[in-house]
């Protein structure tokens, strides 16, 4: 089957699928995304990654370009159209086209749209998880503004292969104080000694993660000890267990960070649980 993509209001065979030199996207990395797993040809969390989208865009103070509703139809038409049954959507929307200027361009530019739609071996992931995976950790040397989902990602780029050469699948990023933000395409957990459930507050300081919103919903709905707090890389290396969250992995244990073992070293119990769960508490569309 052909790989399709959608670019500003047509499906173009892949290899065909361009957008302009002057696109503030490619330019000035002026735009936002939104990835949504796809599972049995279905979008999990359409509706909050739609939230988030329309957030991400107000803060920016791009327009949205066309209705949500038609949105939904481009990433579901272009899921269909890549036969793409495990994996997920990817939604891109920039400034537009303009003349090459910092400010904003001239009101009325049209914002660029592109939808394409990636398959994932769930056998792959199901054996990453089984054997939980490395983390690295790094000094966060990003803007202060990463709960907007935008697609200027150049220290999440490097973090992200830093971690490839050392041999870990994500890097966690390190506050000033020794806190643990985030991933750089993740949000991070813990599970302590004493059995409390741990992710950092959603500020500005961490992208909140539609997975991490449903995973809240999961926990406090089972009654677990439940905390919204930063906590530190030795907090994290002395804990029970620890993970981490996105909607391409769902909830994937961390074996090891920075070479330490985590708890006994094999994925920990909750992880396991909290991803084989995951679904019966996400939205289907
Ligand atoms: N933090 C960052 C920096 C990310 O890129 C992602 C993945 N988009 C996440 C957290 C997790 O968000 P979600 O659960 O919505 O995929």
């Amino acid at each position: 089957m052909s790989r399709i993509a959608y670019v500003n209001g047509r499906y173009l065979p892949r290899s065909d699928a361009a957008v302009h030199i002057e696109d503030r996207g490619y330019q000035f990395a002026d735009g936002v995304y939104e990835v949504c797993e796809v599972r049995g040809g279905r979008l999990i969390d359409e509706r909050r990654h739609m939230e988030r989208l329309l957030r991400s865009l107000g803060e920016l103070r791009i327009p949205l370009p066309m209705p949500l509703s038609a949105l939904s139809i481009v990433m579901h038409e272009v899921v269909r159209r890549n036969g793409v049954r495990n994996g997920i959507v990817y939604l891109q929307i920039t400034r537009g086209v303009a003349r090459r200027d910092h400010a904003f361009p001239p009101a009325g530019t049209k914002p660029a749209v592109v939808v394409t739609a990636n398959r994932i071996d769930p056998e792959k992931n199901e054996k990453l998880a089984a054997d939980g995976v490395a983390v690295i950790t790094l000094p966060d040397n990003r803007w202060d503004r990463v709960d907007i989902k935008s697609i200027a990602l150049l220290p999440n780029v490097l973090a992200k292969q830093q971690a490839r050469e050392q041999g870990a699948r994500e890097a966690w990023f390190v506050a000033r104080d020794g806190t643990v933000t985030e991933g750089s395409s993740s949000n991070a957990w813990i599970v302590t000694r004493d059995n409390e459930v741990v992710t950092r507050q959603a500020d500005h300081a961490i992208l909140r993660g539609i997975t991490r919103t449903v995973l809240l919903d999961v926990l406090k709905s089972q009654n677990l000890k439940l905390s919204e707090r930063p906590f530190t890389v030795e907090e994290a290396q002395a804990a029970r267990e620890a993970f981490i969250t996105s909607a391409s992995q769902v909830v994937m244990p961390v074996v090891r960070i920075d070479g330490r073992p985590v708890g006994n070293g094999a994925p920990g119990l909750l992880a396991t649980a909290l991803r084989r769960d995951f679904h019966r508490f996400a939205e289907e569309s």
